[in-house]
């Protein structure tokens, strides 16, 4: 558990706090859609994409398998090229790793590109108790920094804010940092970048040591691979005369011919593009172009735990692309703070228990926070089963029971439910066993749609202060059909079944 995850309240209580927030949940809709009918679009333009996610899923499987062979080729060709690698177990030592190898520069101070594993070991606290500082340079990661916020989305850290939020963090904070907003600065977005372009450009002229993660390492060459939208990740990898990536030993591909896959399937799941827009590939080191000095830690951290658990593994094929966060449903109303880790969404419950364990009540709470509806699984692009392994990780946790803050081992017992949640259900089942009770009820509820309130009364009000009421449409399904299709077999008859 990183340092700035420490003491989060397990799921529910984390969740029901978040969806009270009306602005966060209006921010991640609005996003969500966004990002996730791009997606579609641009997965639809290809014809083989099954076939892509098939080679992807096999790739990813057959490198998990012999991970240990891969990972002995990936060092031997890092070093040839003139790298060195460092084995982190866990959390603690890949930070003293890097801790101790920024000190042997002698700089006080780094730059960073985005990732998701430095964030995950708490790098950036570790490296602030020895008195260095690190500066996050993806432009999202610099807006959850300067506010002293988490990020709450994999590819999106900040999606929880708006552009008048940013310029606001933006003008109170950046002076305190290094060079401040701009006089007047408005929320434009083009303004917005133009004040974190001017900021982030001191740092990177100033910057001796830069720490980044990696999309890709592929075995045969020792190759390094990010893939990212802003630049700002090349000139962290090319400018600072030092380099330290810390990435997850699942990262490995063996060749180049498997990483054609992923740089396919990547960034039309992520950023819904055809390809990157910065594609940024090193091997070692090379003179007169780059860092002079490049060491690569590789990160264990819980991960050779998880390919042991024949279920769980193949939550270790992820790529990171975020497509799972952008179409689940708990997601779209908690937010990513809520999940209490650097992987927040689908994959952060499947992830996070695993990586960590189930002994604390958030860890442990993290294979519930899901419906089970399946659609991170339908836009996985490697095919992880997500359902699957939150069903597997739930058995774990009821079997294993879990361990409270005091220590005291309970066994977890399903939910009840509330009082009017019940009646609701009850009422719900009664209409449904009745198609004509159920018709009228629709047809009564369009022809009043424009009375019906946006909060509900009662107890239900309980309910509409953490959702936001569907509108009923004018029409229901069935007389759509009904007037449509109505002579057509089965029409409006779906209910009596
Ligand atoms: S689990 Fe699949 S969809 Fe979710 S981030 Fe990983 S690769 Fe993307």
């Amino acid at each position: 558990m990183s340092v700035t995850d420490l003491g989060m309240p397990a799921f529910p209580a984390a969740a029901a706090r978040a969806t009270r927030d009306t602005r966060l949940r209006a921010n991640l809709r609005h996003a969500t859609h966004t990002i996730r009918d791009k997606r579609a679009r641009a997965v639809g333009e290809l014809a083989d994409w099954a076939e892509l996610r098939a080679a992807g899923r096999a790739i990813k499987d057959r490198t998990l398998r012999h991970l240990d062979h891969y990972l002995e080729r990936l060092e031997e060709a890092v070093t040839a090229a003139g790298g060195r690698v460092h084995w982190a177990a866990d959390a603690a030592e890949a930070n003293r790793i890097v801790t101790r190898l920024v000190r042997a520069t002698g700089e006080r101070e780094v730059v960073k590109v985005k990732s998701m594993a430095t964030q995950e070991i708490g790098l950036n606290e570790a490296l602030a108790e020895a008195g260095i500082s690190a500066y996050e340079t993806d432009l999202a990661e610099l807006i959850v920094q300067l506010g002293k916020d988490r990020p709450s989305h994999i590819l999106v850290p900040a999606i929880h804010r708006n552009r008048s939020e940013i310029r606001d963090i933006f003008r109170s904070e950046m002076g305190d940092w290094g060079r401040p907003a701009p006089e007047g600065l408005t929320d434009r977005p083009g303004d917005l970048a133009e004040a974190a372009r001017l900021h982030l450009r001191e740092k990177f002229l100033r910057a001796k040591v830069g720490i980044s993660g990696a999309n890709f390492m592929v075995a045969e060459t020792g190759t390094l691979v990010v893939v990212e939208s802003e630049g700002n990740g090349r000139m962290c990898l090319t400018l600072p005369e030092t380099l330290i990536s810390v990435v997850g030993i699942e990262k490995v591909v063996p060749t180049w011919q498997d990483l054609e896959v992923f740089l396919q399937l990547l960034p039309r799941s992520s950023t819904a593009e055809r390809m990157n827009p910065y594609t940024s590939m090193w091997t070692g080191t090379t003179d007169g172009d780059g860092p002079r000095t490049f060491h690569l830690v590789l990160l264990d951290n819980g991960r050779t735990d998880t390919l042991a658990d024949t279920v769980g593994r193949q939550a270790l094929r992820c790529i990171r692309c975020s497509a799972c966060l952008n179409v689940c449903p708990v997601y779209e109303r908690a937010g990513g703070h809520a999940y209490g880790s650097a992987y927040p969404g689908p994959i952060g419950a499947i992830l996070t228990p695993q990586l960590r364990g189930t002994a604390s009540e958030l860890d442990a709470s993290l294979p519930y926070a899901s419906s089970l509806c399946g659609a991170c699984y339908e836009v996985c692009p490697v095919a992880i089963d997500i359902p699957e392994v939150l069903v597997h990780l739930r058995e774990r946790v009821v079997e294993g029971g879990r361990v409270t803050r005091r220590g005291v081992r309970t066994v977890i017992r399903p939910a009840k439910g509330h009082a009017a949640e019940r009646a609701a259900m009850r009422a719900a089942a009664f209409a449904f066993d009745r198609p004509g009770v159920l018709r009228a009820g629709q047809r009564l509820a369009a022809r009043t749609r424009r009375l019906h309130p946006r909060r509900l009364p009662g107890p239900g009000r309980a309910w509409t202060d953490t959702r936001d009421l569907p509108p009923v449409e004018a029409e229901s399904f069935r007389d759509w059909w009904q007037r449509t299709r109505g002579g057509e077999r089965g029409s409006g008859q779906e209910g009596a079944k």
